[in-house]
């Protein structure tokens, strides 16, 4: 049996797009000060969408996360209503049906849910970014994913947009499959959309 965590953002659903992360920033040197970051994998998001990432991991066992990622998740929910299905959702959700599935994603939980709601993506879990989970490109979420399934790690596949997801995927033992091919440079087992991922799938 085949069991899926699902990243959301750019993986399901484009959120990014829409989302004022170059704001969040702002948002978030006005309430702190100077950010902390972190080395975190080259990706191909636009510079504030990493930049705000990598505060949270940066942040993480840090008493300023919780309100660091309530400020961004603010600016990720104002972007809910405009988001776009990636193509191909609709097929991808119907020929999956019978695959046990958690969203794993570096959303705020609030605006996943509501973003899963919108664009009718019926989970059996969902795992938002928190506070007592190191967030992708750690394993944690991942992990916690498969917990929530009941499955060990190695039953799931991990598919995602971002060497974010590829190299969380390789810390938890998960297999992976990319979508599009904008990240991915080694031998990542990629798909150029989410019909290709269900090809991939069957194979
Ligand atoms: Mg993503």
């Amino acid at each position: 049996m085949t069991v899926l965590l699902l990243d959301l953002d750019r993986t399901l659903v484009d959120v990014q797009s829409f989302t004022d992360y170059e704001r969040a920033l702002a948002d978030l040197r006005e309430r702190f000060g100077e950010l902390p970051g972190a080395a975190t994998p080259e990706t191909y998001w636009r510079p504030a969408t990493v930049r705000a990432m990598a505060v949270l991991v940066a942040l993480i066992g840090d008493a300023r996360w919780q309100e660091a990622s309530d400020l961004i998740e603010s600016h990720e929910m104002a972007a809910v209503v405009s988001s776009t299905a990636m193509a191909g959702l609709g097929s991808f959700l119907e020929a999956t049906r019978n695959m046990p599935k958690a969203v794993v994603t570096l959303m705020g939980p609030s605006a996943a849910r509501a973003t899963l709601d919108r664009h009718g993506i019926g989970a059996d879990g969902l795992v938002g970014r928190r506070a007592d989970l190191r967030p992708k490109p750690a394993a944690d979420q991942l992990l916690a994913g498969a917990l929530l399934l009941d499955v060990e790690p190695a039953a799931c596949v991990m598919v995602g947009d971002s060497t974010w997801d590829r190299d969380a995927a390789r810390a938890a033992g998960m297999r992976f499959v990319g979508v599009g091919r904008a990240d991915f440079e080694d031998d990542t087992l990629v798909a150029d959309d989410l019909g290709g991922v269900v090809e991939l799938l069957r194979n």
